[in-house]
C-alpha cells in the first residue's frame, strides 16, 4: 500500500512498486489552494489510467481518496503525515498489505520526526487493526530528487506522467517556471 500525493516522489514510488506487484493507493490532497486541488484531482485520475494501461507488472487495485482538502489546515508540514497515517490506519489490512509505503526522500525534513511517525503509526494502527500491524516503510530514504525523476523518465509513459505532476508553489498556474520549487525541479529534470 502506498500513500500517494500525486507529486514527483510518491509517483516514482508508485511506478517502482508497480514494476514488482499490485498495489493499493491512498490519495490525500492537503493543498489549500483551489487551483492545485482542482489540477491534482484531474491529473491523479489520468495518471492512474496511464499506469494501469502500461506494461508494468502490477496494477493499482484500489485508490482510496481522503477529502482533507476540505479542511482548513494550518501550513505546519507535520499535518501531512499525521493525517495520512490516520487515514491509512483505516485502510491498511495485514491480511492484504505487506507494508505501508511513504515516499520521503533524503532531502525531506521528515527524518527529524521518523521516530514520532513510527510511534504514531503503531499507536493509531493498534486501535484499528486488533494489534496486527502492517509495517510503515520508507523505501526512498536515501534517494535524491534526481533518482525520483529518473525512475519516472525510465517508465514507458514517463513524459506523460511528468506533464501531469504539479510542483509549483505560485498557487495559480501550472508550473510557472519561476518559483523556488519550479526552479529546483527544472534543475533536476535536466
Ligand atoms: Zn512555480
Amino acid at each position: 500500500m502506498v500513500l500517494w500525493s500525486g507529486g514527483t516522489d510518491s509517483t516514482a514510488l508508485v511506478i517502482d512498486l508497480l514494476s514488482k506487484s499490485d498495489i493499493d493507493l491512498l490519495y490525500v490532497n492537503l493543498e489549500n489552494n483551489r487551483f492545485q486541488q482542482y489540477y491534482e484531482k484531474k491529473s491523479i485520475l489520468k495518471m492512474k489510467s496511464i499506469l494501469n494501461d502500461s506494461n508494468l507488472k502490477g496494477k493499482i487495485k484500489t485508490c482510496h481518496s481522503f477529502g482533507y482538502e476540505q479542511i482548513n489546515i494550518s501550513k505546519s508540514i507535520y499535518s501531512q503525515p499525521a493525517l495520512w497515517l490516520t487515514a491509512a490506519s483505516f485502510i491498511a489490512n495485514p491480511e492484504i498489505h505487506s507494508s505501508v509505503n511513504l515516499a520521503y526522500i533524503r532531502q525531506d525534513d521528515a527524518w527529524h520526526y521518523k521516530t514520532e511517525m513510527h510511534k504514531f503509526w503503531s499507536s493509531i494502527h493498534n486501535l484499528t487493526s486488533d494489534g496486527k500491524n502492517v509495517p510503515l516503510v520508507f523505501p526512498f530514504e536515501w534517494h535524491t530528487k534526481k533518482n525520483m525523476i529518473d525512475i519516472i523518465k525510465n517508465f514507458e509513459y514517463g513524459e506523460q506522467i511528468l506533464n501531469l505532476i504539479y510542483w509549483c508553489e505560485s498557487g495559480h498556474t501550472k508550473n510557472c517556471g519561476e518559483c523556488a520549487s519550479c526552479l529546483r525541479h527544472q534543475q533536476d529534470l535536466n
